[in-house]
């Protein structure tokens, strides 16, 4: 009954984690669930209240595919006032989610036999919608010895003829890492001469804690050239379920594509969302932003801290995101097996590496509060003891 396309796919884990911790805990039983990809802390007020003040005045209609001027502009200015990135709001489009900016990307870009070189550990869905799309996903496997990045001999390595798009993802989920500029620079050096479209996942750039973010497309003229820009704020405006996203290139048949396919599929992003957005955008939420990165900042501490004082278990402090990528090789390489057995036995939910292409790894996102990660780390603390 179902189509060949679809049944490639398989469901996300990240997501498949978390909804199963939420009903465990619906049911009654103590759970801590570090599945979470999204940050515990509400949406600012300001963009609340941009979005009350936008119903006041009316917004139900539909808006332009991309969005509306006003969004578009403000994406813009953002976009350039944090990154030094100039486009113009033509070359701008919202989309439901940073998540369907890829999908489109992929749709758009991708045919049957194209070659998508993601490096791994990856987020969870860029191989599946770059499957989806009939392409094909090219690992290129990183360590903790390179902070879990891939270098420029690894992607000369990796690139063929048919090579299409290059994903990158900084700050990273699930490692955590942030490419420096001269890495991206460098980078960006291998790729020159190619027609290779790099595909920049910049989603956590406001949770770069110990290094300084820079946007792909800031580095060089030929990097803003082939790369699209993809962002929202989802993690950064604490406003995961509003779905927000959009890409930004100057690659206008791109752009044409995209805007063609959203015709065709969800049209405008809600136009109510739109309005809250660009107060978040125009850096009115800046202050709560601040304030939710250095509780991340505390949390982090604490929590590496705390992984690492566990015998078996270590984790390389992570510079960005809101995750720790923790190797438990040591004691379980199933990394499968130690998590279910984790939430079975401690009830404690972590997401396994092996979902993000490592296994040996398993995922705990400290997007929870300080109490729940002392409470839950010492429950990991007991269960890897009698392991
Ligand atoms: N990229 C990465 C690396 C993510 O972790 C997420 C989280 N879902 C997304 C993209 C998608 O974000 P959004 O919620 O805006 O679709
Ligand atoms: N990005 C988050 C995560 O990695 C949210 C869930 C998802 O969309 O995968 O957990």
């Amino acid at each position: 009954m179902l189509s060949n396309r679809v049944q490639v796919l398989s469901e996300s884990l990240t997501i498949a984690i978390s909804s199963l911790a939420k009903e465990m805990k619906a049911k009654g039983e103590d759970v801590v669930s570090f599945s979470a990809g999204e940050p515990d802390f509400d949406t600012p007020k300001a963009i609340k209240d941009a979005v009350i003040d936008a119903l006041n005045k009316g917004c139900g209609k539909y808006t332009p595919i991309p969005g509306t001027p006003e969004v578009l502009k403000a994406i813009a200015t953002k976009l350039e006032r944090d990154n030094g990135l100039k486009y113009e709001p033509s070359q701008i489009i919202t989309n439901v989610g940073a998540k369907h900016s890829l999908f489109n990307i992929f749709q758009a870009l991708i045919d049957v036999g194209d070659e998508v070189i993601i490096p791994s550990p990856y987020w969870v869905s860029y191989p599946e919608m770059v499957k989806f799309s009939g392409g094909t996903p090219v690992f290129i496997e990183t360590c903790e010895k390179t902070k879990f990045k891939i270098t420029p001999d690894q992607l000369k390595a990796a690139i063929t003829p048919k090579t299409k798009i290059l994903v990158l993802s900084s700050p990273n989920n699930p490692t955590g890492a942030i490419y420096s500029r001269e890495e991206l620079l460098a980078l960006g050096e291998i790729l020159k001469g190619t027609k290779i479209i790099v595909a920049s996942d910049e989603i956590y750039e406001k949770l770069s804690y110990d290094a300084p973010f820079t946007a792909a497309a800031s580095v060089s003229d030929d990097m803003f050239k082939r790369t699209i820009t993809i962002n929202g704020l989802s993690k950064c405006g604490a406003m995961p379920g509003w779905r927000f996203g959009y890409m930004a290139s100057v690659i206008p048949e791109l752009n044409s594509a995209v805007k063609k396919l959203q015709s065709q599929s969800t049209s405008n992003i809600s136009s109510i969302v739109q309005a809250g957005a660009i107060a978040g955008l125009l850096g009115k939420a800046d202050d709560d932003v601040e304030m939710m990165k250095n509780e991340f900042i505390k949390r982090r501490d604490v929590a590496c801290d705390m992984i690492n004082a566990i015998d078996g278990l270590s984790v390389v402090k992570p510079e960005g995101a809101f995750y720790l990528f923790i190797n438990c090789s040591k004691i379980e390489p199933d990394s499968m097996k130690f998590c279910r057995r984790l939430l079975e036995e401690a009830k404690v939910a972590c997401v396994p590496g092996v979902g993000f292409g490592m296994d040996g790894y398993f995922r705990l996102s400290f997007a929870t509060s300080m109490e729940n990660i002392i409470k839950g780390i010492s429950k990991i603390g007991e269960f890897v003891k009698n392991y």
